[in-house]
């Protein structure tokens, strides 16, 4: 299902006509192409500043993915990486002057990470505000902090909680250019697993989150290489609920990344799964996991075919919507067991078989109705919420196996489902994300790929809300 608005937008005329009578149209999103290549940013001008010690630690996340570095006030440790014998990178950083910018602005990147007052606030007011506008369209910000609990001091919490209030409400005033904006809390001594995520927020692939926190910590064991190009190969990974949507473009992604792809749905959907993976030469596996023994079944198909698995991730999912009043029990009932109930019996079923493999990686997919809860979905609102508080008890658990689990929370994605919807309740889903426009399967399958990655490691027991920054749910 198109946007008529982004349509509209794209051609230049109408765009100028419309802008005339004072109505802004949605800015079409730039979405990543292809597979992980070795250069992320390529080219893109990153301005990075701020009152942190950060500095040498973004510099060398920023320069090998290509980036155009621009620092306000760099360490001379910082300089050297860049300038003089012991030199690693050559003509890609940028010292600036402390108002300057430079013609185009890709991303704005500021280290809040010494920020232990309300008053130092001003040091992130001071980087931002001269440079805001040289943002270019789909730019991005990313804001860089310590967790809120790592502070003793009441007053340096307040000051870090602020960091969360002002991404949120800059995202809303760059959405309308297709910009997104995002808050990194890093655990102190977790820096050294910044890198990857920094690459996947400020590049094309992270298009539709806005808005959003990330919390890097090190309760897994990071790996010693982390590979730009292919970064699943010899992997193998389960994705439930294949056949279509969501878990088709997922299973497609993992294997472009380079993953041998386990595809589950259930038994009648034989035919459109087959289609599905036809292309990528996924593995099928025909089972319902509504049933008692599915997390039995497929635990004894993945032993006997690829014998052990890396990546699961939890998809499959139904909405049986119906105001409570007139909600029959066995729709309750098949809601909460097939999107959370078989979720935690397959975990359960791979942990304790040691089929789920050391520095594995799970995804379990949420719904902002499970944040914001939606009129008609009592069921399927507490089954995704639901998901939340597992992947939260669970992740310290699957840490001390080097096991990453974080749950991924879609707004209002293009597919079948969101074309049903009645016009008007379908634009304002659309409308009111920062961006003015609904996501697509592909924005959820690229944060899947990411949260699967070996890079990622910092990353777990978070709640990644793909949303563009929805008002819902917020
Ligand atoms: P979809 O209906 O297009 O696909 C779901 C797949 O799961 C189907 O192929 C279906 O056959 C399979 N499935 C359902 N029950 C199963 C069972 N008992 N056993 C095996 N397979 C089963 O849905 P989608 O839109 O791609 O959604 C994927 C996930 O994302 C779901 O968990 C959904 O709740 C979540 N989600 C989607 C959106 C959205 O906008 N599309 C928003 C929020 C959350």
């Amino acid at each position: 299902m198109s946007d008529f608005l982004i349509k509209l937008g794209k051609n230049t005329a109408t765009r100028k006509i419309i802008g005339n009578l004072g109505v802004s149209l949605p800015q079409e999103l730039q979405r990543a192409e292809g597979p992980w290549t070795t250069l992320p940013l390529g080219a893109k001008n990153i301005l990075v500043g701020g009152a942190g010690h950060l500095d040498q630690c973004l510099a060398e996340s920023l320069a090998p993915s290509g980036a155009n570095v621009y620092l306000t006030n760099p360490s001379p440790e910082t300089l050297s990486l860049f300038q003089g014998p012991q030199k690693k990178w050559d003509d890609s950083l940028f010292v600036l002057e402390e108002e300057d910018s430079c013609d185009k602005v890709d991303g704005l990147v500021f280290d809040a990470t010494s920020i232990d007052h309300p008053d130092a606030l001003t040091s992130m007011y001071k980087f931002f505000h001269p440079r805001i506008r040289s943002l270019g369209k789909c730019g991005r910000i990313v804001v860089i902090g310590r967790p809120v609990n790592e502070h003793k001091a009441p007053a340096a919490a307040a000051a870090a909680h602020a960091l969360e209030g002002f991404v949120r409400s800059v995202a809303k005033e760059i959405g309308k250019k297709g910009g997104t904006a995002q808050v990194v809390y890093v655990e102190t001594g977790a820096e050294d697993r910044i890198n990857p995520i920094l690459q996947f927020i400020l590049s094309k692939r992270s298009a539709f989150i806005s808005g959003q926190v990330f919390n890097v910590n090190k309760s897994v064991t990071a790996p010693t290489e982390i590979p730009f190009e292919k970064p699943l190969a010899g992997k193998v990974a389960l994705v439930t609920g294949a056949a279509r949507g969501i878990g088709a473009t997922t299973a497609a992604k993992l294997a472009e990344e380079g993953a041998k792809v386990i595809c589950l749905d259930r038994p009648e959907d034989e035919e459109t799964l087959n289609e599905s993976i036809g292309a990528f030469k996924g593995i099928p596996l025909l089972y319902d996991l509504s049933h008692a023994d599915a997390a039995e079944h497929i635990a004894k198909f993945i032993k006997e075919t690829t014998g052990s698995v890396d990546i699961v991730i939890h998809n499959a999912g139904i909405t049986r919507d119906k105001t409570l009043g007139k909600m029959k029990q066995e729709v309750w009932d098949l809601t909460i067991n097939i999107n959370l109930s078989a979720v935690i019996r397959l975990t359960n079923e791979l942990i304790e078989k040691a089929i789920l493999n050391e520095n594995g990686r799970m995804v379990c997919l949420s719904s902002i109705a499970g944040i914001a809860g939606n009129f008609g979905q009592t069921n399927y609102a507490a089954s995704k919420s639901g998901i939340i508080g597992y992947v939260q008890a669970i992740a310290p658990t699957l840490a001390k196996k080097g096991i990453t689990v974080n749950a991924v929370a879609p707004g209002f994605i293009e597919t079948r489902m969101t074309a049903a919807i009645p016009f008007i309740t379908r634009e304002a889903g659309r409308r009111l994300s920062n961006v003015s426009q609904g996501g697509l399967p592909q924005d959820i399958s690229e944060t899947i790929t990411f949260l699967a990655s070996p890079g990622c490691s910092g990353v777990t027991g978070n709640i990644i809300r793909v949303c563009g920054g929805s008002l819902i749910g917020a």
